[in-house]
């Protein structure tokens, strides 16, 4: 067999025919980023290449950088490889990373999800040989409600403390959930956003992202009646949150739908950016692949998952 286009290292998936990382967490010379969450987007690479509706984000989280775009679906050599970026529809500006050598192809999920939000780039599944997939949600127990009944759970659920007296307080990520939820329910009512989120909002604003308009909430700062107010996980901790006045809180995030984590979260609802179980399998078959790697996740069990459906399966540690 060939080597391997992609093989793991101390400092991330590399490719040796190309010479460059993909989403590094250590510093290296040539970065390919799949889109600007933390954990795929480290800082101190010499240069980074990303979609050009990721560099935005990208530059404003991780400062004076040496960055470069790369339009969906343009290819550009790099050593012997040929590599590409298609929409994973995690959030805006997120890309799968396609690599191909002498004919053979591989593909680089990244974080992903299939349904539409309106916002972000549609996932577009890339036919590959081998295809390395996330599968934070990779049990059959993760299957996601539509995104509509979620939204619409919210607003019901904000429509009644505003009723009551009370704020609405979202816990969500800061780039990619918030503007999420911002998009699907601005027409509901006023909408705050802590500083952290006013940013990015900002940025994504500008880049033309259709999101509506929202008030900056700044710490101590009392929100006008009934607002819904979106903030970042640990905000409500800290002395931002003092001017709140009466509020109820809520967590959206996909680890809501595991009882365990609901604790201290206030109301849970289950949004999540990445696919759930029909979500992973569909995603997976759709690429044609032959040999599936897992990581970020459960990895062990989506790997014997596959190997049972009679494909190649790995895992990266
Ligand atoms: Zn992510
Ligand atoms: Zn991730």
């Amino acid at each position: 067999m060939a080597d391997p286009v992609l093989i793991q290292t101390r400092e991330g998936l590399y490719c040796p025919a190309g010479d460059f990382h993909i989403d590094p967490t250590r510093r290296v010379p040539r970065a390919l980023i799949t889109h600007g969450h933390s954990d795929h987007a480290a800082p101190g690479m010499g240069a980074y290449l990303a979609t050009p509706q990721a560099l935005p984000v990208l530059r404003h989280r991780l400062g004076r950088i040496q960055a470069e775009g790369l339009a969906y679906g343009a290819t550009r050599r790099i050593g012997g490889v040929t590599v590409s970026f298609h929409p994973a529809g995690h959030v805006p500006g997120s890309a799968q990373i396609r690599v191909e050598r002498a004919g053979e192809v591989w593909v680089v999920s990244g974080d992903y999800k299939l349904a539409r939000d309106g916002l972000c780039e549609a996932f577009e599944p890339v036919p590959c040989h081998t295809f390395i997939s996330e599968c934070t949600f990779g049990l059959p127990i993760f299957r996601w409600q539509s995104e509509d009944q979620v939204l619409e759970d919210m607003a019901a659920w904000w429509r009644a403390n505003a009723d009551e007296g009370h704020a609405s307080v979202i816990l969500a990520y800061s780039f990619g959930k918030a503007q999420r939820l911002m998009a699907g329910l601005g027409q509901q009512g006023p909408i705050c956003c802590h500083p952290v989120v006013d940013q990015v909002t900002a940025i994504l604003r500008g880049q033309g992202y259709p999101l509506p308009a929202t008030q900056r909430l700044e710490a101590g700062q009392s929100p006008p009646q009934g607002a819904l107010i979106i903030a970042p996980p640990n905000a409500p901790a800290t002395a931002w949150g003092l001017g709140l006045g009466p509020h109820r809180i809520a967590t959206a995030s996909g680890w809501m739908a595991l009882a365990a984590r609901r604790r201290g979260a206030g109301r849970a609802f289950v949004l999540s950016d990445h696919a759930d179980w029909p979500g992973l399998n569909l995603a997976v078959r759709a690429t044609g692949a032959e040999h599936v790697i897992a990581t970020h996740g459960h990895t062990q069990a989506f790997a014997a998952h596959w190997a049972a459906q009679g494909l190649r399966a790995g895992e990266l540690a």
